[in-house]
Parts: C-alpha cells; structure tokens; sequence
C-alpha cells in the first residue's frame, strides 16, 4: 500500500513540478525550433478545423476561432485561461502566426515577464522549404536550388550542435537564415530539398561553415579575411567565372562618417583620410588604415563594411577615390616611425612599424621637429629592445590631403567567402551538378547523408 502511494506521488510530483522545473522546448532529431517571434501578445489561428492547446499541466483545450495569447506578468493567458511554462499548439492544417501560416507544432513560452517566445518545430526539410526560397529566386535552375538546400540543411545541422537558446536552434531572421514558413515555399524549391534529403557537407566529419553570398564578382574570398574562422581550407579562394557583373558605386562625405565611425566607436577624433591598408588575390580589401585627429587606426575592410551597412557598401572589392577639400586648411602630416633589422637581401629589409602620429602642423618645419622627437622616443624604444648596432630607425614624414567625401566603387554583392549563388547559378545553366557546384567553393569536404 505505502508502495502504491509512493509510486502515486511520484508520478503526482512528475507531472506537476516536472514541467515546471524543465520548461524547455525539447530539441528532437530530424527537427528544427525557430523562433519566429518575441512580443507581448500573438494571434493564431488553424487555417481549416480546430487547434489544441495542450497546457503544462498535461491538459487539452481546442479552440475554433483565431486566439490572441497575451503575457501577463510570468502568465501567458488566452480566452479564459491563465498558465505558466510552456504551452504547445497543434493541428492537422497550417497554423497561422499573425497572419502567417506555419508547418507543424507551435510552442508558446513565458521565459521574461511582459514576453513570449514564439516557437516554431518542424521537420528539418520543411524549415528548409521556407528558407531555401528566401535565399535564392525559385525560378533558378534545379540544381543550383540544391545546391543552396545543401548550404543550409549544413547550416541548420551546425546550428543543431550549437543551439541559439535552451528552447530553440535558429533566428527566422538574417541573424540565421531567413525563414518565411509557407509563404517561402515554391515547388522547385521543395523538389530541390527533396532531391538532396538528408545531404549536408562535412570536413572531419563536423558540419561545415557553409557561408554563401550573392556575388563574388570572379573569385571568392577566404574566410579568414572576413569572419574569425581560423584557417579553414574549405573556405579557401575560388575562381568563379559566371558571376554576372554587379557595379556599385557609394560616396559618403567625411562628416557623415567620421560621426558614423565616431558612433561606433572605430575612431575617436575628425576623420581626416581613409587608405586601404591592405588587398587580397582576389583584389578584395582586407584591412584600411583610417587617419584620424588623434592617431591612425587599421580595422578589418569587412568590418568597415557591416559599419557602413552591407546594403551600402555591398563589398570589399573596390577602389578608393578620395575628394580633396577646397580651400586652404590646416596642414596634416603623418609620421611613421619604424626600427629595421639589416638583412643580407637589401630589397627585403624587415622592419616593425613602431609609431604613428598624426601631426596638425602649420609648415614642414614643424611636423620635422615632431619628426625629431619621434625618432628620439623610437631610438630609446630600440635600445631596450634590440641590440643597437643592428636596428636602424626610419621615418617618413607624409602630407595627408584632408577629404571632403569618400567613393567607393566596387564590384559584387556580400561577404565573398563559400559559395558564390551568382556562380552557382552560372555553372548550373552551364551543366554543373549540385555535388560538382558545392566542391568547386568548398574544396575539400564531403558531401554525406546524416540524421542530426
Ligand atoms: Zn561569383
């Protein structure tokens, strides 16, 4: 007897404080959870028949008609109920989100008072219906269309190892992959995801960072001159000779940006000039030094860019034409210092940049003086660094033109690593298959079946 009640209160405690204390959208293989929205309040609706809601103590409402859930506090209520957790919508149509209408089951969470969590869980390949359609036009040829299914199932099983929350793996957003629900969807796109089922691309067995962009303008960029991806060798160049040419050009002028990067904090002080500091072999931009009035500062051309806003500057392979100001202003120089090491090869004299400055100076005589002083302080700085008899101190004094505006002109739309969908398209309509398309931009790995 005292068995029987222990086994009854155990399950009694099970069911009660168990969801309770594990108020998780539960990750389940072969599915995805996207959240689809955080706000105060969210309507829903079954497009044909009823959906059920099923509560956290285990019980099951259905409701007809559209149904406003509201936070309250740590509550969700609906119609005339109040629960706290996790509530869990089904039905056997589509289920509309404020408007929208979504496969499978929805998952409605109270995490921070005054919010919910909307969630989305579905089968892996139906999420991929409504975002491979958001990443690349439906009308494109198939395999071209599969090959993108490939890079975001790939994606999407990368983001299952490292989920974006306890309750969910993705954003519906750019912060992931755009994901539309049904709207998305378009049969070509659901025949390519079909066609591919299952298929990502690893690299040691490990899903890869499978990063794709509209338009490399010729060659791919390596991942490493974007993202911190370390140096990955499937994210190595490509030669990609079906992009269709994308020019764009973006002039900024320098107030503008100099509070831009103000804004943001990249530099602290009127911008006076901007120099690419460095370019890759696919002549993308890697890292510009911007002059400042309190120093020079080098930062990464694809952070400058995302600064910029990556609908403005559309990538880093561009020219750089500066406007010089009108009138006569202030005289701006800049001084590089920098110790040498001697080597036997003249032409390849190694030498490690040690200062720069910038000097706001009336005459030549001036910024010499600085010059002086600088070199001074380098000297010192040598002498407790290296042995003195083989370090020689340089330094260039150069006159900076202060600009009134800066344009870019450029070629290619995005990041420029993985794969190129412009190229995908090109090497598509000229015979390429999905398999062939996906090792040309990302050398290296193998494409496999995985349940994940
Ligand atoms: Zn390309």
């Amino acid at each position: 007897m005292n068995l029987k009640r222990t086994i009854i209160a155990a399950v009694v405690f099970c069911v009660f404080f168990g969801f309770a204390f594990s108020a998780v959208i539960e990750d389940t293989p072969g599915m995805m959870r996207v959240l689809l929205l955080e706000a105060p309040s969210v309507k829903i609706i079954s497009l044909s028949g009823c959906f059920s809601v099923v509560k956290p103590d285990g019980h099951t409402d259905e409701f007809l008609e559209e149904t406003e859930f509201k936070a309250e506090g740590d509550f969700i209520s609906f119609k005339d109920n109040k629960a706290s957790g996790i509530l869990k919508l089904s039905s056997p149509s589509y289920m509309q989100v404020n408007g929208k209408p979504y496969r499978g089951d929805i998952f409605i969470l109270s995490e921070k008072p005054g919010y919910l969590l909307v969630i989305n869980k579905l089968k892996t390949d139906e999420y991929l219906y409504g975002v491979v359609g958001g990443e690349m036009p439906a009308s494109w040829h198939i395999e071209a269309l599969k090959a993108q299914s490939v890079a975001a199932r790939t994606y999407a099983a990368s983001m299952k190892r490292t989920p974006r929350h306890a309750s969910f793996d993705v954003f519906s957003t750019v912060k992931d992959q755009i994901y539309a629900g049904v709207e998305g969807e378009s049969p070509s796109v659901i025949e390519a995801v079909n066609a591919t089922s299952g298929e990502i691309l690893v690299f040691n067995d490990s899903p890869i960072s499978a990063f794709f962009h509209s338009n490399c303008a010729g060659r791919t960029s390596p991942g490493d001159n974007v993202f911190e991806s370390g140096d990955l060798p499937y994210l190595a160049s490509a030669s990609c000779p079906y992009c269709a040419p994308s020019e764009w050009t973006y002039s900024i002028k320098r107030d503008e940006l100099s509070k831009l990067l103000n804004d943001k904090k990249i530099i602290s002080g009127d911008l006076l000039d901007i120099k690419i500091d460095k370019t890759d072999d696919s002549g993308r931009a890697v890292s510009l030094k911007i002059i400042a009035s309190n120093g020079v500062t080098t930062v990464k051309a694809a952070d400058f860019r995302l600064a910029l806003g990556a609908d403005k500057q559309k990538s880093t392979k561009y020219s750089l034409v500066s406007t010089p100001m009108d009138g006569a202003e202030k005289k701006v120089f800049l001084l590089s210092v920098k110790i040498c090491l001697p080597s036997n090869d003249s032409d390849n004299e190694t030498s490690t940049l040690v200062d720069e400055k910038v000097v706001q100076a009336d005459t030549m005589l001036q910024a010499q003086m600085e010059k002086e002083s600088l070199e001074h302080l380098a000297g010192i700085l040598a002498a407790s660094r290296l042995p003195v008899s083989i370090a020689s101190i340089k330094s260039e004094i150069s006159e900076i033109d202060v600009s009134s505006a800066f344009t870019f002109s450029g070629s290619g739309w995005g990041h420029g690593v993985g794969m190129c969908q412009w190229g995908a398209y090109g090497f598509a309509k000229n015979g390429w298959d999905y398999r062939k398309i996906l090792y040309n931009y990302y050398p290296g790995t193998n494409l496999t079946k995985a349940s994940f």
